[in-house]
């Protein structure tokens, strides 16, 4: 088992300042030929710093190899397949890269007066103009930092809509399998949340929404496809009973990495949606990086968008202010542009072919696992996947193991963990999305593992249940982990 473990560095790390020994430098300088001044005495007392408490002394080498070997720890896309469903951690394209480093682009300040950022709302304007003929929707903002921050602006804007029609109504419909930030969303937006059960097959059932909606609905939150990977076949229906009682549909686009280029939002009734840039337009995303979430809407939810709003005369892009029933700024300046550079990159080095081209590859990649695993795994609803599989550890759940140790196996041969007990409707659930860039080698070694620790269940449960057999923690209390983190290796350890 252990050879093919994909080899490690130790993490035996010492801080620097624990590495740190009186005199060391990185630095050697020839004797002093010059008369020596006291830089106090030269520079002026205020700009001549005295010796920095405990400030570590290091060689060069020391320095370099420790952020090195730190570098080495981290997990990364650019390692190897990254699974984590619903997060869609696909290689980010070097291009991308290269046009967001671009001087005029990278050194932009918000504050440059309008004249002589052109360039820059040029770009804001064509990705706007790419993401309404990607969405089919009329309008978008580019200005909401996240995923979640997209689905908080876009349920103010239906509150904002309804308020105009003279009721905000009091509640938002959430299906069972949303990821949470939907009904923590409604929730800060001044909503009370109703949870929509899933049929049998995994989607909304019409017959319950038709039950459940009513006047005092304002909206439902739908992710297509869902949480499930499943396409929600009844979306035109869902849109229409919501519409009939003058209710919104807001879309969750956190997964059109199984849509784009196929399939338009705008045109299955979707009112107001986000788009998670930094997922489906590959912007590296995780641990709190920068991300971009803009939302879309209909016409006649236009006059409420985020203000300032890029308008263009004779040419000539400026910021328009004047929007009476704009909800607001919901974020200083204009969005994390860094990552709008990194999609509009994106999309036009794929062109609209590709696109199509990067879902359809996403789709049978997911397939393609799901196939190889199908015999060994669970499958938790038997409808057509789309970019990603859901699995349940039922089988390995028998023999006492569960979707967490699975996960932590993983890590032994040398992959990031799936997506673990998400979503919820599925009781230990492994949720795997592999994305368009993994070549069928890299799948082919990802279905190997999860086959061999499958085997393993059946054979050697014991062995399952004590990984990660290959990091420098074995498997910690992860409450404990996440609420005191220890990060400091500490020398009486070994
Ligand atoms: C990722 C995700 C979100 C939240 O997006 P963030 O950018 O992480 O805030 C919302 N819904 C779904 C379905 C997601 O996958």
């Amino acid at each position: 088992m252990i050879n093919k473990v994909r080899p490690h560095p130790t993490q035996n790390e010492l801080l620097l300042f624990e590495a740190s020994s009186p005199g060391k430098k990185g630095y050697q300088l020839p004797p002093l030929d010059v008369p020596a001044v006291d830089p106090a005495a030269a520079l002026g007392a205020g700009n001549a710093r005295a010796q920095i408490e405990g400030f570590p002394e290091v060689s060069e080498v020391d320095v370099i190899r420790h952020f090195t070997r730190l570098s080495t720890w981290n997990y990364a896309i650019d390692l190897g397949l990254y699974p984590l469903g619903s997060c869609t951690m696909k290689y980010n394209p070097r291009i991308n890269e290269t046009a967001a480093r671009v001087d005029g682009l990278a050194w932009a300040h918000p504050y440059q007066p309008d004249s002589l950022s052109q360039g820059a709302m040029k770009v804001m304007a064509a990705l706007e103009q790419c993401l309404l003929e990607i969405t089919g929707m009329d309008a978008v903002t580019l200005q909401p930092a996240a995923g979640a921050h997209g689905e908080f602006t876009g349920i103010l804007l239906a509150r904002a809509y309804l308020e105009a029609r003279g009721n905000p109504r009091k509640k938002i419909l959430v299906p069972d399998s949303a990821h949470g930030t939907n009904p923590a969303t409604a929730h800060m937006a001044g909503y009370a949340v109703e949870n929509v059960p899933s049929n049998e097959r995994g989607m909304v059932d019409t017959e319950t929404l038709l039950r459940v909606v009513n006047e005092d609905v304002a909206a439902m939150m739908v992710t297509n496809p869902n949480t499930l990977g499943v396409f929600e076949q009844n979306i035109v229906d869902v849109a229409r009973i919501l519409h009939d009682k003058g209710a919104l549909l807001y879309m969750d686009g956190a997964n059109m990495n199984a849509l784009a280029g196929i399939s338009r939002p705008g045109e299955f009734g979707v009112d107001v949606m986000h788009l998670n840039l930094h997922k489906t337009f590959s912007t590296p995303h995780g641990g709190g990086g920068p991300g971009s979430g803009p939302v879309a809407v209909k016409s006649h939810l236009e006059p409420y968008l985020p203000l300032p709003r890029l308008q263009c005369a004779d040419g000539n892009w400026s910021w328009g202010y004047d929007r009476p029933d704009s909800i607001g700024r919901v974020r200083a300046f204009y969005g994390n542009f860094g990552v709008l550079v990194r999609a509009l990159a994106y999309i036009m080095a794929h062109g609209g072919d590709g696109l199509k081209r990067a879902t359809l590859d996403a789709l049978l990649n997911a397939n393609y696992i799901r196939k190889q695993l199908e015999p060994y795994y669970e499958l938790a609803y038997d409808e057509p996947s789309m970019h990603e599989c859901v699995f349940s550890d039922a089988r390995q759940a028998k023999r006492g193991v569960d979707t967490m140790t699975i996960a932590k196996r993983l890590i032994d041969y040398g992959f990031h963990p799936y997506t673990v007990a998400f979503p919820l409707i599925v009781k230990g659930s492994l949720m795997i999305e592999p994305t368009e860039t993994e070549s069928k080698r890299e799948l082919d070694l990802f279905v190997e593992a999860m086959i061999s620790i499958a085997k393993e269940v059946e054979e050697n449960p014991d062995l399952v249940k004590s990984a990660p057999h290959s990091t420098r923690t074995p498997r910690v209390d992860e409450v404990t982990a996440a609420r005191k983190p220890v990060v400091q290796w500490k020398r009486s350890v070994l």
